[in-house]
């Protein structure tokens, strides 16, 4: 007896029950049908029915992934249009069973500016740590490029984000540990991330301003001599993957519930720009239990004093655990930037500056 046909074929997913049915019910049906349902199905469909991120994650055929592969298409169509003499209205219709995330890049940049822009500009007016800033001040459309970018490729960092743990920490993963973490309350996991990624980022902040090669790409971040709710934005490509890539291999090994780490991500996204904000916000009562705006302008401080102190990004008191904090009561630093302001103007002189000589 052959193997062939000693193999008892697998029982019939509930998905193949309905479609056996429906094509003996109405007939022949065609690819397109065929694959829809496959797809999209709201219950039993592919795309409807699993995560692209998280434990459960299905990394490679997510189609965040396919949006790496998006990008290209794009800068294809736009080579293509312009070939054809720019023609306006031009209708672009992304085909095939994704979820429409090809657009998802554009969107989230405007959205987010617009957002960010809406909350912050007014509440910069209202109580500023600098009165006299002009929201377009110097380097400001460097830094709306650095906005631009990250936002346009989003998915790419995500995926460079997230890729490195999948790939290199499998080994370390423990299902009675990753279950047990995940069973927690989504608010202790919350708590949990917050407390996991700081530390992590922490020493890879510290990494980044103590290794010369690495100092070059954070020196970036740290040439603002302004400092509002855009100039947060102002980082190297490779600092961001770096940063959060590090930071995230914990999160994947502890391996946290997936709403828990979207909430983190809405939480860290809303607070990067926060402390980077010309706000007067005098939260005495939050100093050392949240990273203020205060704390990290010090970060920023063109001061010998202030020099390598304040890595928190959300919590203060790590820093002060390790004897790096630096907060002097009510003052705030006279001036950012590093000494000599090595570091050119523009998004992409900034990009290739690391690697100049
Ligand atoms: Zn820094
Ligand atoms: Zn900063």
């Amino acid at each position: 007896m052959s193997a062939q046909s000693k193999r008892q074929p697998a029982p019939p997913t509930p998905l193949a029950k309905e479609l056996r049915e429906r094509i003996a019910r109405d007939g022949p049906i065609s690819v397109h049908d065929y694959m829809e349902t496959c797809l999209a199905d709201r219950r039993a469909g592919y795309y409807a029915t699993r995560q692209p991120i998280g434990r459960e994650g299905d990394f490679v055929t997510a189609p965040e992934i396919s949006q790496m592969f998006g990008e290209m298409i794009g800068l294809w169509l736009v080579e293509r249009w312009e070939r054809i003499g720019s023609p306006d209205p031009v209708i672009l219709v992304e085909l095939g069973p994704g979820r429409g995330t090809t657009a998802v890049g554009l969107d989230w940049f405007l959205l987010n500016l617009f957002v960010l822009a809406l909350l912050f500009v007014p509440v910069e007016r209202v109580i500023p740590r600098l009165p006299e800033q002009p929201i377009f001040r110097p380097g400001w459309t460097t830094d709306l490029m650095h906005f631009a970018m990250s936002h346009l490729m989003v998915q790419v960092t995500v995926v460079l984000t997230m890729l490195p743990a999948a790939l290199f920490f499998r080994w370390a993963t423990q299902p009675w540990l990753q279950d047990a973490v995940a069973a927690q309350p989504l608010p202790v996991q919350f708590v949990a991330i917050v407390l996991v990624a700081d530390f992590t980022q922490y020493w890879v902040h510290r990494a980044f301003h103590r290794v010369p090669w690495l100092w070059r790409l954070h020196a970036v971040h740290h040439s603002s001599q302004t400092l509002d709710w855009l100039a947060g934005s102002r980082l190297h490509l490779i600092d961001i993957v770096v940063t959060r890539g590090l930071s995230f291999v914990p999160l994947y090994v502890l391996g946290f519930a997936a709403p828990a780490i979207y909430a983190y991500l809405v939480f860290v996204s809303f607070l990067a720009v926060f402390i980077h904000a010309n706000v007067r916000a005098d939260l005495r009562a939050l100093d050392w239990v949240l990273v203020t705006p205060r704390f990290h302008h010090w970060h920023h401080g063109a001061h010998p004093e202030a020099v390598d102190k304040n890595f928190a990004v959300h919590l203060p008191w790590i820093d002060r655990l390790f004897g790096t904090a630096y907060l002097p009561s009510g003052r705030w630093p006279e001036a950012y930037g590093i000494a000599g302001h090595p570091v050119p103007e523009g998004y992409w002189r900034q990009l290739a500056w690391p690697f100049r000589r």
